[in-house]
C-alpha cells in the first residue's frame, strides 16, 4: 500500500442498484444506429449488416427444371397413374444449360438435373425406373406415372419481387448465396462501426514482459479486442493507460472524435485509484452504475460528445460477462442489426442452489449432452477473477435473484458459441 490516505469513497452519492433490465433498457434505448452505409462485392460481406431489404427481379428457378437425371415425357391422359409397359421413344437430349424441342405425343426427352422441362413435357422419370429398349431408342416403363413427377417449377425457390433478405440481417454465406442466385453482386451494408479502447490499472504489463512484483499480465485486451473483431468492430486500441487523472483524460481526448464508441476495463469503481469516473465527467456525461448482478457490479455508461462510452470492470470474467450481456447488444444496435438482443435458450441445472443471492447471478456451466435432457453442470469455482471457468464452460446459467432451487431446475441458458457469434 502507498502512503496515501485511504479514500473510502464516501464523497460520492453511491446510486440505488440498478436491476439488469433497467440498464440495459437505457444502453439500447441511447444506441444510435450508425447511417452510413457501403455498397460492396459479395465476397466481401460476410458478417456485415445488411442495410437495405433486398428484394429479387427474378423467380428462382426462372424456368420449369428436371429434378433428376431421366427423361421428360409426353404422359397420355390415358397413362396417367396405370402400371404397365409403357413406352416412349427418344426424340431428343437436354443437358443442363440448353433447352429442347417441343416433345410430340408419346416420346421422352433425356434430361439432365437442371434442365429446362420441354414444352408439352408434362413429368420426368427417373432414370433407375426407365428400360432402354429396341437399340436404346425407346425407354418402357413399368411403375405407375403421375403428372408431375420430379419437376421443380418456376419459382419454386424464390418469387420475383418478394423480399429474401431483411435489413439489419448478418449476412451469413447462405444469405450471400442467395443475393447471388438471384443475380445480385453487390450489396449495401452500413459501415463497420469503430470502437477504440484502453485499459486502465498500473499494475497492467503486456505478455512477452517480465513481470515485477505486483503485477500482472493484461488479458482484458485481449478478450476485447477478440471480442469486438468477433462483432466486426473496426478496433483502436491505445494499450495500457496509467492510473492517473492526466492519462485518462489524454487516452479519452485521442479517441472521442475518431470513435463511435469508447471501451475500457478498470477503474470504474470509486475508489482514488479510478480515474474513469472524474475523466468522462469532464469531458462529457457519465453514469456510474452499479448493477444488480455477478459478475460484474460497476459498470460505467456516458458519452463524449456524439461519441458513446462504456467502461467495464477489471476483473476478467466480469469484463467478459458485461461485455456480452450489455456491451454486445448496444454495438449490435449501432451496427444496424434488426435482431440485437440475446437469445436465452433453456437448460436445466444438475446443481443446487441453496442460498437465496441479491444480485443475478451468470454462472459458468458446460452442458453434459450424455443424457437427455441435457443437463448443466457447474464450475467449482465461480469467481470473477477466474478466467478458466470462462475458458471450460460452453455457456452461463442465469440464476435470479433472491431464489433457491434443487436439481433439476430449468433456467435460462446463453450457450457461449451463440454470444461470441
Ligand atoms: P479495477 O476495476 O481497476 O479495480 O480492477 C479490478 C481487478 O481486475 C483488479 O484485480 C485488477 O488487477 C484486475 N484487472 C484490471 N484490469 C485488468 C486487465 N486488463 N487484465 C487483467 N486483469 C485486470
Ligand atoms: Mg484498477
Amino acid at each position: 500500500m502507498n502512503n496515501q490516505q485511504v479514500d473510502c469513497g464516501c464523497d460520492t452519492i453511491p446510486q440505488p442498484l440498478l436491476s439488469i433490465d433497467e440498464a440495459l433498457k437505457i444502453l439500447i434505448d441511447s444506441a444510435k444506429v450508425t447511417n452510413s452505409t457501403q455498397l460492396i462485392e459479395l465476397d466481401g460481406t460476410l458478417n456485415r449488416m445488411l442495410a437495405i431489404d433486398i428484394h429479387a427481379d427474378i423467380s428462382v428457378p426462372s424456368f420449369d427444371n428436371s429434378a433428376m437425371d431421366g427423361y421428360a415425357i409426353n404422359l397420355k391422359e390415358n397413362q396417367i397413374n396405370k402400371a404397365g409397359g409403357f413406352a416412349f421413344e427418344i426424340t431428343d437430349r437436354i443437358p443442363a444449360g440448353s433447352t429442347g424441342e417441343a416433345l410430340a405425343p408419346g416420346c421422352a426427352a433425356r434430361i439432365f438435373t437442371g434442365a429446362p422441362i420441354p414444352k408439352n413435357a408434362n413429368t420426368v422419370l427417373m432414370q433407375e425406373e426407365c428400360w432402354l429398349i429396341e437399340n436404346k431408342s425407346k425407354i418402357e416403363v413399368y411403375k405407375p406415372i403421375s403428372l408431375g413427377e420430379n419437376i421443380r417449377p418456376m419459382g419454386n425457390d424464390i418469387q420475383s419481387g418478394g423480399v429474401i433478405l431483411p435489413k439489419g440481417k448478418r449476412l451469413q454465406p447462405q444469405d450471400i448465396a442467395l443475393a447471388a442466385s438471384v443475380g445480385i453482386d453487390k450489396l449495401s451494408v452500413f459501415h463497420k462501426i469503430k470502437v477504440g479502447v484502453f485499459f486502465t490499472g498500473d499494475e497492467l504489463v503486456n505478455p512477452g514482459n517480465t513481470l515485477q512484483q505486483g503485477q500482472i499480465f493484461n488479458s482484458n485486451r485481449y478478450s476485447l479486442v477478440a471480442l469486438l473483431n468477433n462483432l466486426g468492430c473496426e478496433i483502436i486500441n491505445l494499450g495500457n493507460i496509467k492510473d492517473t487523472f492526466n492519462a485518462t483524460c489524454d487516452a479519452l481526448k485521442a479517441l472521442k472524435s475518431a470513435c463511435d464508441l469508447i471501451i475500457t476495463t478498470g477503474g470504474v469503481s470509486v475508489g482514488e485509484e479510478d480515474y474513469i469516473k472524474p475523466a468522462i465527467e469532464q469531458l462529457g456525461q457519465l453514469n456510474l452504475w452499479r448493477i444488480k448482478i455477478k459478475p460484474g457490479k460497476p459498470l460505467a455508461f456516458g458519452n463524449l460528445g456524439r461519441c458513446a462510452f462504456i467502461g467495464l470492470p477489471g476483473n476478467p470474467v466480469s469484463a467478459m460477462v458485461t461485455f456480452l450481456l450489455f456491451a454486445r447488444p448496444f454495438i449490435k444496435k449501432m451496427q444496424g442489426a434488426g435482431h440485437y438482443l440475446n437469445t436465452a435458450f433453456k437448460a436445466q441445472t444438475n446443481f443446487d442452489w441453496n442460498k437465496p443471492k441479491s444480485r443475478r447471478e451468470f454462472v459458468c456451466v458446460r452442458l453434459d449432452h450424455t443424457t437427455f435432457p441435457t443437463k448443466a453442470n457447474l464450475y467449482p469455482k465461480q469467481c470473477s477473477d477466474v478466467l478458466s471457468s470462462m475458458v471450460w464452460a460452453d455457456g452461463l446459467i442465469e440464476i435470479p435473484e433472491k431464489t433457491t432451487f434443487k436439481l433439476g431446475e430449468i433456467l435460462n441458458f446463453y450457450p457461449l458459441n451463440e454470444l461470441l457469434s
